[in-house]
């Protein structure tokens, strides 16, 4: 069967894969150029903490190894307290198990090696898909609208803000929300000290302040990636590289001691949005079209648990799983599909609980672990 597959990043990419290794032909547009040519896009660099649910899914493919290759396995989670003070704690009872920092998109580029591998995958870069016709597919490119038809089977893996879903939303019957958080991120680094990681690499670092939150995961070049949550006219109102010092001074004031250049970093990089997106069903038909929806696009969820891209790799697992049970019946498949939102659903409330658990009630206990300390 021919299967088109509507965005190149981790989920589509590794659902190319998948769907290859059943024999279908696959062709993947991407609205970005290549990303192993063109450069990262600023300030949106985003480390991902993969752990085992997303590992299991690149197993199966035999990818697991390949792609983390170069990640930092962060065995549990060290608490920064604004008086200096380093609580770790770890993430299971005998420290043996660990997530695993990676860039988002060396993974993306490992995985779409790993989809162009294949002889019956074709990547399309530089295709925005724009419209959904009967029978037809419309993709905006540098030459023009292209228009490509006679598709059977078109699966949305182009993330948040998906226009497959956009076509499925339009039919009656879609049941659809989109729940922005009042709180956005700002990303920033704490580059090498000396040649060194500043901090301990074997941890996702936290520095829980209430109504804010910094996290920082480490890279293979020793640096750290930062991302700063805190709701949007906070963000907005560091307007200084004065405003912005002192804060990081008083809130964060040893993350502020290794980022020399918290400042420009601060005021040249983009804020992000947190969005959790429901939708239901998944799947619909356009004029003998089959849609389906994977990853980002069927139910994008807040970043607090970590889990958004391994929830995506999962999807591919459980699809694959659907498609050997009913014969490879893409329709029939995508239906069975639906069984997965009860899941789903159930890791967006987490993620959103989540953000309450790491902003605050993470801090608690370092507050309570130096009340121990204090009184011992
Ligand atoms: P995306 O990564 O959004 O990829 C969609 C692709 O489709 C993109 O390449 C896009 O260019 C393309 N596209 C979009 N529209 C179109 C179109 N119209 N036509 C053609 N192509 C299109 N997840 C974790 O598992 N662990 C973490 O620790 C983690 N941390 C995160 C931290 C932050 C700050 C954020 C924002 C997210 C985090 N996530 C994490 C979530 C994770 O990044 C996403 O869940 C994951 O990237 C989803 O993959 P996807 O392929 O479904 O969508």
């Amino acid at each position: 069967m021919e299967v088109t597959i509507v965005g190149a990043g981790l989920v589509g990419c590794l659902l190319a894969c998948y769907l290859s290794r059943r024999g279908h032909e696959v062709t993947l547009y991407e609205r970005r150029p290549d990303p192993r040519t063109a450069g990262a896009e600023r300030g949106r660099s985003i480390n991902l903490a993969v752990s085992e649910r997303g590992i299991d899914a690149l197993r199966r493919l035999g990818l697991d190894e390949m792609a983390l290759a170069d990640a930092l396995p962060m065995p549990g989670r060290m608490m920064h307290a604004t008086d200096g003070t380093l609580t770790f704690q770890p993430y299971s009872a005998d420290g043996a198990h660990a997530i695993n920092s990676i860039s988002r998109a060396a993974l993306n580029r490992k995985l779409l090696d790993a989809a162009e591998a294949r002889p019956n995958v074709t990547a399309k870069f530089g295709h925005r898909l724009v419209g959904i016709g009967h029978g037809t597919l419309e993709f905006e490119t540098d030459a023009g609208l292209v228009t490509e038809k006679g598709q059977q089977v078109v699966i949305g893996a182009d993330g948040a803000r998906s226009a497959v879903r956009a076509r499925l939303q339009a039919m009656q019957g879609t049941n659809f929300s989109q729940e922005y958080l009042d709180y956005g991120y700002k990303e920033l680094t704490i580059p090498p000290k000396l040649g060194e990681f500043a901090f301990d690499p074997g941890a996702l670092h936290i520095w829980p302040r209430g109504r804010s939150m910094m996290i920082a995961l480490p890279n293979p070049d020793k640096s750290f990636t930062c991302t700063l949550f805190w709701p949007h006219e906070a963000l907005a109102g560091l307007d200084t590289p004065e405003k912005i010092r002192a804060h990081f001074t008083q809130e964060y004031p040893d993350a502020a001691e290794v980022m020399p250049h918290l400042a420009s970093d601060y005021a040249r990089n983009p804020v992000g949005h947190l969005v959790t997106v429901r939708c239901d069903p998944w799947h619909g038909e356009v004029g003998g079209t089959l849609l389906g929806l994977v990853g980002d696009a069927a139910h994008a969820i807040v970043p607090f648990y970590g889990q958004g891209a391994n929830c995506g790799f999962q999807d591919c697992v459980e699809l694959d799983r659907c498609l050997e049970e009913t014969g490879d019946d893409f329709g029939r498949a995508l239906e069975l599909f639906q069984r997965r939102k009860a899941d789903t659903d159930v890791i967006a409330r987490l993620a959103l609980d989540n953000f309450v658990e790491m902003r605050d009630k993470v801090g608690s206990r370092v507050f309570l672990a130096q009340k121990r300390i204090e009184h011992a």
